[in-house]
């Protein structure tokens, strides 16, 4: 098993003295001393599966894991491995043990979008930048592991203090709708096990080695929980990047590297130097870009896979020009090469910059795959149907029942919600709870009220029978019941509804399926849906398409051929982060971008875009002139100074060596 790993590789899957770290750059392999490590303790030292847990960076990571670890194993059998992202290994403790922190087994979990929604009640406003704003304030407290209490205590002027203010009314509805949201999923278990020390000694004991990807990315709560479980002892292995850190705007905080150090001073660490991804020419260009970031550690790199193929640059003369050039040069050379349409990867900074190259991919009739975008789960259609399975799963969910109360309408207007919310909140209850309250026909009106016990009832029946029968036989029932379908035809345009039943139908037909995978029944399914992140690629391996992806849910992944698209100043660096001051992420991001290519690379951009109505000035990205130049070769009409001189500088190489011939 490890005659496949190199020795320092080897080292690192053997150590089990105490906690290491494994520190190397892009493509060394610490993945892949990840999957060997989980089978090498099942195979070689004993360890039960149950025991082990490997943290991944996306669900679909953790699919990958789980799968190379099984081949590894050769149907040795692996049942109860713990292969997971943070959040649900989150999930998984509060389902069990949330009860000691005042939760119920079925807390709903709380997206973005619901959790903006909570924030503009509270601050009472719908300007976007606002609540995101305050979000991203609420969201690196809990990272930081800072109650509201001592956010209000730590505040010091009105802005930090009214932030303060809504953090506490934002927990407070939270609490009272038995919802989390993502941060909590990390959160409350560091919480529990602070509080709870019977209930961290269990979970010690069924997780007794755990293994860390991407380590540059966890944040200090993460980081809490690791520390937690792990206790003084260690038995860890954490594998990461410091270059490869691109969460910073999440909370995440490559100081943990070093924090690791200081918190074990038994740690070892290995280093990895051989990269098994990349041609010489895409490291060299990688390495002279990371050269202009501080270094937190000396790192090496290297390959034997050839010299390879220059990067191209490639400038063209607005997006449009550029989908067209990139899709072009993609089929010449897929031609030439003979290779499939999986090989390539179309990598961009920000979701918006897709849009052209799928409408490109079309024209040409090219399959492609996107992902990291906006999600499935987040269509109208698809969150309408989700609202009724998280109000089966927990009444008390207060969005999802208003949403599901109004989806398909059941004469239950506006009016009567907001007499029922305010009802619901002298009760210090639920709606729905509410709504059985003695008082509530009073309050209400007659008819109004008996359409409500209508829909509470039908809830609560089904519900009932959600826990014993199967999801697939639920959701049609749901579906029915509620008239979905008629619903759309009847509030949309005949193509539009279509699409979106057809929407729906895949949903169900994803949701019965992996109700019968795994064994669940649609409410225990609900909570895994929740998880889905935006992140995640609905991706089959073995479909032939191109890959769409943005920079960061391309992070650990590689593909024969990558164009990075968009290489301009204010998209990569993005404008946000120039302004302030965080452009040594963005090179991380590109660094993250050229490294996931293994034999081609291609850069573009793009002298104009449009910004609404208006064509923009655009400049290629710094990063260009950071790279080393001999190993570039640059293409299209416009060409801007910097690569202008570069252009000179590889003629008049060119020149020289036609002289020496
Ligand atoms: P990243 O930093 O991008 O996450 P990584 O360090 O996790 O990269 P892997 O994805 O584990 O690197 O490995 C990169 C590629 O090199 C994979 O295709 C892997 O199978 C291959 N590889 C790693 N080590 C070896 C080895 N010893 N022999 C052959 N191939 C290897
Ligand atoms: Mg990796």
């Amino acid at each position: 098993m490890l005659s496949h790993l190199n020795a320092p590789q080897r080292e690192a899957v053997k150590y089990l003295d105490g906690p290491l770290l494994v520190l190397a750059g892009a493509g060394s392999g610490k993945t892949r001393v990840i999957t060997h490590k989980i089978a090498y303790l099942i195979e070689e030292c004993g360890f039960s599966p149950a025991h082990i847990a490997a943290i991944t960076f996306t669900n679909k990571a953790a699919r990958e894991m789980s799968e190379r670890a099984a081949k590894l194993l050769q149907g040795k059998p692996s049942r109860g491995l713990t292969v997971t992202t943070f959040h649900s290994l989150g999930m998984q403790i509060l389902r069990k043990d949330a009860a000691h922190l005042g939760y119920k087994p079925r807390f709903s979990i709380f997206d973005a979008a619901d959790a903006a929604q909570i924030i503009s009640d509270i601050i009472k406003t719908t300007d976007k930048g606002e609540i995101r704003g305050v979000q991203q304030r609420i969201s690196l407290w809990k990272n930081s592991l800072i109650s509201p209490d001592l956010a209000l205590n730590q505040s010091e002027n009105d802005l930090e203090q009214h932030a303060a203010k809504t953090y506490l009314a934002y927990q407070d509805t939270l609490r009272a709708y038995q919802a989390v949201d993502f941060d909590d999923l990390i959160r409350l278990p560091v919480e529990l096990f602070s509080t709870v020390p019977e209930v961290l000694e269990k979970w010690r004991s069924k997780l007794r080695y755990l293994l860390i990807d991407e380590y540059q990315d966890t944040n200090g709560c993460q980081y809490q929980l690791l520390r937690q479980l792990t206790g003084s002892g260690g038995a860890f292995t954490a594998v990461g990047d410091d270059d490869q850190a691109i969460y910073g705007w999440r909370g995440a905080d490559i100081k943990n590297l070093h924090t690791l150090r200081e918190d074990y001073d038994r740690l070892h660490v290995v280093k990895l130097e051989q990269n098994y991804r990349s041609t010489i020419r895409i490291l060299r260009v990688a390495n002279s870009l990371i050269a202009n970031n501080t270094k937190l550690f000396e790192k090496k790199l290297w390959s034997d896979l050839g010299l390879g193929d220059p990067i191209n640059v490639m400038a063209a003369k607005d997006e449009e020009h550029e989908a067209e050039s990139v899709v072009m040069r993609m089929l010449a050379h897929k031609f030439e090469h003979r290779t499939r349409f999986a090989d390539y990867a179309i990598l961009y900074r920000g979701n918006h910059q897709a849009r052209v190259f799928e409408q490109q991919l079309r024209n040409e009739r090219i399959p492609y795959q996107l992902s990291g975008g906006s999600s499935f789960f987040d269509k109208p259609e698809i969150k309408d149907v989700i609202a009724y399975l998280r109000l089966l799963a927990n009444s008390d969910d207060d969005p999802a029942f208003i949403r599901a109360v109004t989806a398909p309408k059941k004469g239950i207007g506006t009016q009567t919600l907001e007499k029922l919310g305010n009802y619901s909140a002298q009760r210090h209850q639920s709606l729905f709870a509410t709504a059985f309250e003695a008082g509530a026909e009073n309050q209400l009106g007659t008819r109004q009220y008996h359409a409500l016990m209508e829909f509470c009832q039908f809830i609560n029946n089904l519900q009932f029978r959600a826990e014993r029968e199967s999801a697939a036989v639920i959701i049609e029932d749901l579906l029915k019941a509620i008239g979905y379908e008629a619903h759309l035809f009847d509030s949309e345009e005949p193509r539009a509804a279509e699409s979106k039943w057809n929407n729906v139908r895949d949903f169900v037909a994803w949701l019965s399926k992996k109700g019968e995978e795994d064994g669940k029944n649609i409410i225990e399914l609900t909570q895994t849906i929740a998880l889905i992140n935006i992140l995640d690629n609905r991706d089959s391996q073995d479909l032939d398409a191109v890959r769409l992806s943005t920079l960061h849910a391309a992070k650990g992944l590689e593909y024969p051929h990558v164009f990075l698209v968009g290489v301009e100043d204010g998209i990569l660096p993005h404008r946000e982060c120039i302004d302030n001051g965080l452009v040594e992420e963005e090179r991380r991001l590109m660094y993250v971008g050229i490294t996931r290519a293994q034999r081609g690379l291609t850069l573009s951009y793009c002298s104009k875009r449009k910004r609404g109505r208006e064509w923009q000035a655009c400049e290629p990205s710094r990063f260009i002139a950071e790279l080393a130049q001999d190993d570039l070769r640059i293409s299209g009409r416009e060409s801007a100074p910097e690569v202008r001189k570069a252009e000179g500088a590889a003629a008049m190489a060119a020149m020289k060596a036609m002289l020496k011939k």
